[in-house]
């Protein structure tokens, strides 16, 4: 069983087609490896084995009567904590939603189950999905399995870090500012931010609604393709949800970027805190761009220096205005402590959340304060503006744009809990995608010559041109093959 742990999503569906392996083997067999693995890297706040077994056997019983409801009937999938499911426990990595069952599930839930996707459990994320390290999770950090003194990135560190232990072949995360490319990159898989619109947001707890995407993890691109055409696309329930179709991203994909225009960031270049190592692997990627065939162009993007301030106010204006519905009456948590409904509402605010969340609330009420919102908030909005405005001028002359994904590989643990501007700072080649609204993905380019870790490339397209990155990102990992090196994988 042990071979089928690293095998990619597509080719399990051909497993589980000419019926090599059942859906309930397979659940069974990644079940086992979390009972190896995950008291090592703590990637699940919630297994719901239950469930996986159940759903395999009626995908089994599709199967023997030929009804497969998709291509991936009966493969194991797993979900970041973030995204509601129905009668199962949905945290949110906070104390306040400790016992949160949702009555329905995420748009995104229901779909992976349309198609046929067992679930294997809710995974780990930084406490209502801000952070860069899993560390600020209620309920203790996920282990980058390359290294278990080392976080997995975050918020959404508990899918790669699974993933990249061979306990499932995909699952979902959400990228507000970074949360799917950058952990992607610190452990070593695919990670991608769809187009804002792409993937419907209802049933995904929101942190802050203009920038929140969901986004596939994968081992693969076409995996991560792949998932991602089983969720996307129109959703009446999420007024920003996109009312056009999906595109098949595999259609293609094999075409290579011969003549494509790829820029390059000239305001990354020097980046502040940009490690050697992974700016010697990121280099290394872009010739072997140019050597496969793509124009390498140096754009210039000057409102990306302040993207991460723009980003740091409006992404919390908008939690401070999102988190305002946990008073204690309407969801899980209520402090028991309080005479009347304002103290009680205040003592369950302090008890549920932690020091991140409250620093966001604090400094987006503020953003937000009569004196100040010109000055912040209208300063951030204009300055989103901008960025918007300037990319488009940019894709006039170029296809896609590409940068590291992250200034730095995997870090240890507490190296940036202590100084938030410096953990803000692991987005900040990230966070403009979100801003614009566009497309991202991080792929990885090698490991890093200075400490043997992942280094993530990222590869940034205009709005809904998902197809053209993919290609793009496809060709790379071909001509690389460190996803089909089972050299390149963690010793755990
Ligand atoms: N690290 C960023 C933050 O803390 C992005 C988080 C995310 O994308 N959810 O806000």
């Amino acid at each position: 069983m042990s071979e089928l742990l690293w095998k990619s999503a597509k080719e399990l569906s051909e497993a589980l087609s000419n019926k090599e392996v059942s859906a309930v083997e397979l659940a069974q067999a990644m079940l086992a490896r979390a009972d190896e693995v995950d008291p090592k890297i703590h990637a699940f706040l919630k297994r719901t084995d239950e469930i996986a077994l159940e759903q395999a056997k009626a995908a089994d019983e599709r199967r023997a009567r030929g009804e497969t409801s998709s291509a991936f009937d009966g493969v194991p999938v797993a979900y970041k904590d973030i995204f509601c499911t129905k009668g199962v426990t949905t945290t949110m990595g906070s104390k306040i939603l400790e016992t949160f069952v949702p009555p329905y599930s995420a748009t995104v839930v229901e779909r992976c189950e349309a198609a046929g996707l067992t679930m294997l459990g809710k995974l780990n994320l930084d406490e209502f999905a801000m952070g860069s390290s899993t560390e600020w999770s209620a309920y203790g950090p996920t282990k980058n399995p390359w290294d278990l003194e080392r976080v997995p990135g975050g918020s959404s560190g508990g899918p790669p870090a699974l993933i990249m232990s061979g306990g499932v072949p995909w699952g979902w995360g959400t990228d507000t500012g970074g949360s799917v490319r950058q952990p992607a990159a610190l452990c070593g898989c695919v990670g991608v931010k769809p187009t804002y619109g792409l993937v419907s947001r209802y049933g995904i707890i929101a942190f802050a609604s203009s920038l929140d995407q969901a986004g596939p993890f994968a081992r693969t691109v076409e995996d991560a393709a792949i998932l991602l055409m089983l969720a996307a696309g129109h959703d009446p329930m999420d007024a920003t949800s996109i009312p056009q179709e999906v595109p098949n991203y595999l259609d293609g994909i094999d075409a290579g970027i011969q003549g494509m225009k790829i820029g390059i960031v000239k305001e990354f270049t020097d980046t502040e805190g940009l490690q050697p190592g992974v700016k010697q692997r990121v280099d290394e990627a872009y010739t072997r761009l140019e050597r496969l065939g793509a124009e390498l162009v140096e754009i210039s993007l000057p409102s990306f220096q302040y993207a991460i301030s723009a980003y740091y106010l409006v992404a919390p204006a908008e939690a401070s205005s999102n988190l305002a519905r946990y008073d204690g009456v309407r969801y899980a948590l209520r402090s028991d402590e309080g005479t009347d409904i304002v103290k009680m509402t205040s003592r369950t605010r302090d008890e549920g959340f932690g020091p991140e969340v409250k620093r966001r609330i604090m400094l987006g009420t503020y953003a937000l304060s009569a004196g100040y919102y010109d000055a912040y908030y209208g300063k951030a909005q204009k300055t989103r503006s901008l960025i918007i405005k300037e990319l488009d001028a940019a894709y006039e002359k170029v296809d896609l744009i590409v940068s590291p994904s992250s200034p730095d590989t995997a870090f240890k643990f507490g190296a940036k809990t202590a100084d938030p501007l410096s953990m803000y700072l692991s987005d900040i080649f990230t966070v403009p995608v979100n801003m614009a609204g566009n497309a991202g993905i991080s792929i990885p380019c090698g490991l890093s010559p200075d400490d043997n870790l992942p280094v993530g490339l990222q590869i940034i397209a205009k709005s809904l041109d998902e197809k053209t990155m993919f290609r793009a990102a496809h060709a790379f990992e071909q001509d690389l093959g460190f996803a089909s090196d089972p050299g390149m994988r963690p010793q755990i």
